[in-house]
Order: C-alpha cells, then sequence, then structure tokens
C-alpha cells in the first residue's frame, strides 16, 4: 500500500498526540488513553481536516477556484472546509440543513456558523429533509454557468478520497503505539457519515493490526450505519490498491447512544462532556464525540471492556458546537441565572 501516491495538502498538525486519560481510567476502571484528533489544528481542529488534505489536493489538481459542501446548521465539516479554502485561496459556499428545528440564535449564529462567514464562506440554508445531494448538485450547476471552476466535497467529506486521510490516521497510531511500546487492545469513536470509520477500518486490516474497533452511532440505524461503512471501505481498500482486505465483520457500529436523532443532545452525552471536561480537561461535542464517549463510559461501566487491557478513544473534534448547543447545560442555565 502507498499512500503517498495520491495528491495531498499539508492542512492538519501532525501526529496528533496519543496519551493517556489517567483519571477518567480509574473512575471507568479501564486503561483509558485518547488520540487527540480535535488537535488537528486548523480553525480549531477535528477530523474532517485529515479528509480535505486529500479533498483540498484533488480539488487543486483540478484548477478549482471553489469548493462546494453541505452539512447540517452546526457542521463540524463545513467550518474546517471553509478555513480549508480560506487557506487555500478559494472560494467555498455550503448548503446547511437544518436538521433539529432549533430556532435560538446560538444554534443558527454562533459556533460553527460564526466560524463558517469568518472564514469567507457563503452559506444557503434548507430546511430538514430536503435532498441535499440533489440542491448541492443544482448549485454547483448553476456555479458553473457563471464559469466557476466549482469541486464538490461530499458530506462529512466522505468518499474514498476522503477516507485516505483516516487510513493515514491508523498508520499514525500505529507508528505512536509502536514507538511506545503500546499495545492497543480496541478503539472508539463517534461515526457519521462514515468516512472516518472506513478509513480507519482499511488501514488497520490493511497494516494487519487486529485491533477491533467500534464506531458509536450518530444518527442512522445499525445495519445502515455498518453497511455505510463497509461499502466506503471497500472503496477505498479498492483505491488503495489492496481490495479485500476488509472483511463485513471487521466493520462494527454501535448505535444505542444517538438518542432522539442526529444533533439532539442526549443526557448521557451531556454527562459524558461533564466528565471529559472535569477529569481530563478535555472538551467534547453534543453532536458527535459526547455521544461517541457516551458509548464508550457506558459499554466500560457494563463491563464490556473487561478482556481489553487498552481502549483508545478517538477524539473527533466539534467543541466548538459547545457553543452553538449551551442550552443543553443544566450547569450551564444555573450558572446564567446565577
Ligand atoms: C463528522 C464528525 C464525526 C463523524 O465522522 P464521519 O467521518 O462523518 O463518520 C465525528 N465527530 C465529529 C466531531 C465530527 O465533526
Amino acid at each position: 500500500m502507498h499512500l503517498a501516491k495520491f495528491p495531498r495538502t499539508h492542512l492538519a498538525h501532525l501526529p496528533t498526540p496519543l496519551e493517556p486519560m489517567p483519571r477518567l481510567s480509574k473512575e471507568l476502571n479501564v486503561d483509558l488513553w485518547i488520540k487527540r484528533d480535535d488537535c488537528t489544528g486548523l480553525s480549531t481542529g477535528g477530523n474532517k481536516t485529515r479528509k480535505l488534505e486529500f479533498l483540498m489536493a484533488e480539488a487543486e489538481a483540478s484548477g478549482a477556484d471553489m469548493v462546494m459542501t453541505q452539512g447540517a446548521t452546526q457542521s463540524n465539516h463545513a467550518r474546517q472546509t471553509a478555513a480549508a479554502a480560506a487557506k487555500l485561496g478559494m472560494d467555498c459556499h455550503i448548503l446547511l440543513e437544518d436538521r433539529t428545528g432549533y430556532n435560538n440564535a446560538n444554534y443558527n449564529t454562533n459556533g460553527n456558523v460564526l466560524l463558517d462567514h469568518l472564514h469567507g464562506a457563503s452559506t444557503e440554508k434548507f430546511p430538514g429533509g430536503h435532498d441535499m445531494i440533489e440542491e448541492m448538485n443544482k448549485a454547483a450547476e448553476q456555479k458553473r454557468a457563471e464559469a466557476r471552476n466549482v469541486y464538490v466535497i461530499p458530506g462529512g467529506g466522505s468518499n474514498a478520497t476522503g477516507a485516505l486521510g483516516y487510513v493515514n490516521c491508523a498508520f499514525e497510531m500505529l507508528s505512536q503505539a509502536n514507538d511506545m511500546k503500546l499495545k492497543i487492545d480496541r478503539v472508539v469513536h463517534a461515526t457519521g457519515s462514515s468516512g472516518t470509520q472506513a478509513g480507519l477500518v482499511t488501514g488497520l486490516c490493511a497494516m494487519n493490526a487486529n485491533i477491533p474497533l467500534l464506531g458509536i452511532g450518530t444518527r442512522a440505524p445499525q445495519p445502515k450505519q455498518e453497511q455505510m461503512v463497509y461499502d466506503l471501505a471497500l472503496k477505498t481498500a479498492e483505491k488503495l490498491g489492496c481490495a479485500g482486505v476488509v472483511k463485513r465483520e471487521d466493520v462494527m457500529a454501535n448505535t444505542d447512544y444517538v438518542g432522539e436523532g442526529y444533533g439532539l443532545p442526549t443526557e448521557s452525552g451531556v454527562e459524558a462532556i461533564e466528565m471529559f471536561a472535569a477529569l481530563e480537561g478535555i472538551l467534547l461535542d453534543p453532536v458527535y464525540s459526547a455521544k461517541g464517549a457516551a458509548g464508550l463510559i457506558d459499554l466500560a461501566r457494563k463491563g464490556h471492556f473487561a478482556s481489553d487491557r487498552r481502549v483508545v478513544f478517538l477524539h473527533t473534534g466539534g467543541a466548538v458546537g459547545l457553543f452553538g448547543y449551551d442550552f443543553a447545560f443544566e450547569a450551564q442555565r444555573r450558572w446564567s441565572s446565577a
């Protein structure tokens, strides 16, 4: 496998740290480590930056003067894409779908939305349930009719090109573990549009790492989530020239922590945010990493990791979204009324 043959634009601060979480480990009685992909650097960081290294390189190679993508109102992917485009001197247009129905001001203008605009992106809003792929194709055609050279990035940056960023993360993490003489028994992370998990599983399988990977769902039910990841892993492996390395059973998702739906905070997620913040000084986000961590915490409490000596939580970022979700925190309400 030869990752260096793919065009890549350096956008991320790499390698991201792989660190122990001693206080949370003690609390949960599991040896917990964290891979800090919230620290990729670009506009407060997050997992989309690794994908964008490969996607933006393709955009540049195609001569694009504009990138276009779509996501939920508080999309971390949209914000990182806007930042990457700014850094590379391209225009950025973002289609935002209202998937929550929240009409409070912070949700709609603060957090990621504030940063989209600071990076100079234009945004366009759509009600929930819209066919966003269709809308994006229409918008791209319109820009092309205006003689713009548009490069379209799918939601979450999740195609085989974007997933290469997480093949790279799998290499990086194993290399760090080797250097530290650290045996990793399992990796857990939040999964959504599937590029992160598809890239990781492809990288881990290609290296014969023998480390089970568990995605904690944030939107789709389990069969759909696993199928999405598996389909993209097959395409990613094929692109890399190692077709067949990923088996269906290597793709595991637990979708018990989604709650009422995508982007809607859960009690267990808020508890996870408070625990990571209070015990480790680490910020999670309510849409993704908190639900991933809620799964990690619940499974740890249920003894699910008893036979696994060491669990790595991949922190996918998103804490900027907290400023769009301040209403989700009981404590925050208490402080502000004090
Ligand atoms: C997008 C995102 C995820 C999910 O990653 P996918 O590659 O879309 O599955 C997880 N955490 C955060 C913070 C994200 O922004």
